[in-house]
């Protein structure tokens, strides 16, 4: 999606995950925060007439865990849904919106634009339905517990033209012959804020100094005063932070987020619950039964197997990061999940690492974990051509798997 630099007017390009527009120009780096939800459209077909109408669909792309047949299951979704009550048209938009060259809708984009009727639905209610669709089909039971993290929502407009007394699909030409014009012409059309978008400085709410970040980096640093920095709403909050620290400044660090939840449906308050739940080879000291359990989940995105092995990995590890420690020089992955976010996999996480599995699964649907507070920690990893190596943890995992989790 194609923008114009605030300073300078030079056009930048950005994605819907940016959080941070560079201008190649003048130089300029800002923080930015959205307002709403994008908007996108779909060209209409070349030989339909001009004037169509535009048609909103919620469209949700992100990583949904599921458990079914006491397994856990993952996949990268990209689904749309009808935005409008209106019956016969169609109900999805199906593989358009990867297809198909999406534009963005600027507030000049001089267009009728029906308004969303629905609210967005939760992928898991439109999951849901599916699953229930299928399980009316092929006899497949329900997804009993459902997930989505790093879930991104927009608006997705595609045409529809009026010819006479019937409603065409406006890429197609098809007609969509339960559609009578009246139904639409009586729709609301849809106003856009005129801000989408705000723009701030990058700049140490505390000392001044210019923070660090990449463009996809929803927690900016500040190395003058070492504090970090997550983007709510339209400012920044301080996030407290630790660096689980070597004797030599290892090449890579990677965010996790330390999570303290209270969980209802499920017994893990302490480290010993934690232990006892993971049925791990230690004998309980009594001391665990005070120590809080922190459920360490991976700050950053990447693939949906790997989300939950180093989730795992990183919670039965429970280590300790050094909140004083300096920041290290370099090799700092880039925080892309906010904490409410991978919050949201807690549940998932405990799946990953709980057994039995028997008995743990079927409970997952009940079991809730409102966070009661996070921090942030970096973990040391070496590198070799192929892997990041964290040797005292037992993790390996190819250095591909990083850049390829950027793009989810
Ligand atoms: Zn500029
Ligand atoms: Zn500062």
């Amino acid at each position: 999606m194609e923008w114009r630099c605030p300073q300078c007017g030079a056009p930048v390009v950005l994605e819907e995950t940016d959080r941070i527009l560079s201008c190649g120009y003048c130089r300029v780096r800002l923080h930015l925060s959205w307002r709403g939800h994008w908007r996108y459209w779909l060209s209409p077909g070349k030989d339909l007439p001009a004037d169509p109408l535009f048609v909103p669909y919620w469209r949700f792309r992100g990583i949904v865990f599921s458990c079914v047949d006491r397994e856990i299951r993952h996949r990268v979704a990209d689904s749309s849904h009808l935005a409008l009550g209106l019956e016969g048209l169609p109900a999805t938009l199906g593989f358009r919106p990867q297809a198909l060259k999406l534009r963005p809708v600027t507030p000049t984009v001089g267009a009728s634009f029906l308004r969303p009727e629905t609210s967005f639905r939760s992928p898991s209610t439109v999951a849901g339905d599916a699953e229930k669709r299928s399980a009316a089909g092929d006899g497949k039971p329900p997804a009993p517990y459902e997930v989505f993290i790093g879930e991104t929502v927009s608006v997705l407009y595609s045409p529809v033209t009026i010819r006479g007394e019937k409603v065409l699909d406006g890429i197609l030409g098809r007609p969509l012959p339960s559609v009578v014009p009246s139904s639409l012409e009586s729709l609301p059309f849809d106003r856009f804020p005129d801000e989408l978008v705000t723009f701030s400085p990058m700049l140490c709410p505390r000392c001044g100094w210019d923070l660090e970040g990449e463009k996809d980096s929803v927690v900016l640093l500040c190395r003058n005063c070492r504090s970090a920095w997550a983007s709510r709403g339209s400012g920044l909050e301080r996030v407290d932070f630790s660096v689980m620290v070597e004797p030599k400044e290892a090449p890579l660090y990677l965010p996790f987020w330390q999570i303290r939840a209270r969980f209802s449906g499920i017994r893990l308050d302490s480290y010993a619950d934690l232990v006892r739940l993971a049925n791990l080879p230690k004998a309980v000291q009594p001391e665990w039964e005070d120590r809080k359990a922190r459920l360490w989940i991976p700050a950053f995105k990447i693939a949906p197997h790997l989300f939950l092995r180093l989730g795992r990995a990183l919670t039965l590890f429970q280590g300790e990061g050094d909140p004083e420690a300096p920041l290290p020089s370099s090799g700092l992955h880039p925080v892309s999940l906010p904490p409410e976010e991978a919050a949201e996999s807690l549940v998932i996480t405990v799946a990953a690492f709980g057994v039995p599995k028997k008995t743990l699964l079927p409970k997952l649907p009940e079991i809730r974990a409102p966070m009661e507070g996070y921090s942030l920690c970096y973990v040391p990893f070496r590198v070799t051509s192929a892997e990041c190596i964290q040797p005292k943890i037992g993790l390996s995992l190819n250095r591909n798997a990083l850049d390829l989790g950027r793009k989810i």
